[in-house]
């Protein structure tokens, strides 16, 4: 895959206020695109195809990872969750950053393939907010609150293998961390290599 984009992989449980915080650093960082990943989850009320997920049946899915179509999936709370290479690839390809919002398993997948891969764990405040959150939403059952609380618990504990770490308290503070985040990931120094070489050059001598 080409190096000319960064990738960069966001995780953090779900109800951390994530996806908030994801929308309001696209909307203000240029060259930054969102990677709509495909799922075997029901769409929630207000969910459209092709823009938070394409939600797709369960036998496409598993023709898809059988085609190689996925730069990694994993399942998540009982559904699977995958992340499409051909999008990535060629936005990468244009020099553009890519955005991954993707589950812990899946990003330990998308290192292993990519090294470069800058990775940012979202914290919520505490396990109080994280519940108030997710029952806030009522979107679904409580049999899925409570299993999205338990791999919660799990998730939460694989903070440290990521590069950076926001702890979502304050949203507009969160989106100022974040999107300083993809800043200095473009200003890393293998990242500008070719430009460094050009302007170095110049110098002579
Ligand atoms: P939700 O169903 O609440 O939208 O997402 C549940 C979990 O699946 C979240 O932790 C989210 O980051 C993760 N997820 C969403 N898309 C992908 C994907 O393409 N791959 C993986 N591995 N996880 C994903």
């Amino acid at each position: 895959m080409s190096n000319k984009g960064n990738l960069i992989v966001i995780s953090a449980p779900s109800g951390s206020g994530k996806t908030s915080l994801a929308l309001r650093v696209l909307q203000r960082v240029p060259g930054l695109e969102f990677s709509v990943s495909h799922t075997t989850r029901q769409p929630r009320p207000g969910e459209r195809h092709g823009v938070e997920y394409y939600f797709v049946p369960v036998g496409q899915f598993e023709e898809m990872i059988e085609a190689g179509e996925f730069l990694e999936h994993a399942r998540v709370h009982g559904n699977y969750y995958g992340t499409g290479v051909r999008f990535v690839q060629e936005r990468l390809e244009a020099g553009v950053d890519v955005l991954l919002d993707i589950d812990v398993q899946g990003a330990r997948q998308v290192k292993a393939a990519r090294p470069d891969v800058a990775s940012v764990f979202i914290l919520p405040p505490s396990t109080e907010v994280l519940e108030e959150r997710l029952r806030q939403r009522a979107q679904d059952s409580s049999e899925a609150i409570d299993r999205r609380l338990e791999v919660a618990r799990q998730e939460i504990r694989s903070f440290e293998e990521y590069d950076f770490l926001v702890v979502n308290d304050d949203l507009e503070t969160s989106a100022r961390e974040l999107q300083s985040i993809v800043l200095a990931v473009r200003c890393r120094t293998a990242v500008q290599r070719d430009r460094a070489a050009g302007i170095v050059a110049r110098f002579g001598g």
